[in-house]
């Protein structure tokens, strides 16, 4: 079986893909490992992405879409299949993909769609709170400390990492609306998009990706 799993920041992709890639004997791939690879191995691929990064600009699609097939034709142990997170990020990624792909046993057969509404996604990021004397963390809509910014384990400050205010935020919501939503929809057309309302807690979310898997 092979996975695309999609989300917005904050979806819980992260923690869901580890669960699905052990339950199923999946390898889990994401794009960001893919380029490590390709530069790392110093593959003609790499060294073109490379140039690309290191102008501080985007790897065009046609590379992007090399890479990914042939990481994938290339596993050796090709467990039950993948799942592929972070990808197909934009329309013609999914069309090149499935060009590439069509017929193969790199098809990709589910797409799983973790849904949660936006102003949920803002609430989680931007709530986001830790310690960074003993690691804590806290949402302060969730989750919050005590005393208000306060870590209540040793009471240190709590910190905000950088990108997780509502501008930076937008930024990536708006790119996903923008660029993600229209594979989900590419997909939904032929008929293999899993929805799972990942708005609620972990134990029913799993129940749901198990169930949606299993059928
Ligand atoms: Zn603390």
């Amino acid at each position: 079986m092979n996975i695309f799993i999609m989300g917005a920041p904050g979806s819980g992709k992260g923690t869901f893909s580890s669960r699905i890639k052990d339950e199923f004997n999946l390898n889990h791939i994401s794009t960001g490992d893919i380029f490590r690879a390709n530069i790392a191995n110093d593959t003609p691929l790499g060294q073109q992405a490379k140039a690309y990064t290191e102008k501080g600009l985007l790897v065009p699609d046609e590379i992007t879409n090399k890479m990914v097939a042939d990481y994938l034709a290339n596993l050796t142990d090709k467990k039950n299949g993948y799942l592929l997170d972070g990808y197909p990020r934009t329309l013609d990624q999914a069309k090149a993909f499935e060009q590439m792909t069509k017929g193969t046993d790199l098809a990709v057969d589910v797409v799983v769609a973790m849904d949660v509404p936006f102003d949920v996604l803002t609430k989680r990021i931007t709530g986001r709170r830790t310690c960074k004397k003993c690691g804590a963390i806290y949402n302060i809509y969730t989750t919050p400390p005590q005393t208000e910014e306060i870590c209540d384990v040793c009471g240190e400050p709590l910190s905000q990492r950088k990108d997780d205010n509502e501008e930076s935020l937008k930024v990536r919501l708006d790119e996903y609306a923008k660029n993600t939503e229209p594979v989900i929809a590419y997909y939904e057309e032929k008929g293999i998009v899993k929805h799972i309302n990942a708005d609620r807690g972990i134990d029913e979310i799993w129940s749901s990706i198990q169930e949606a898997l299993k059928n």
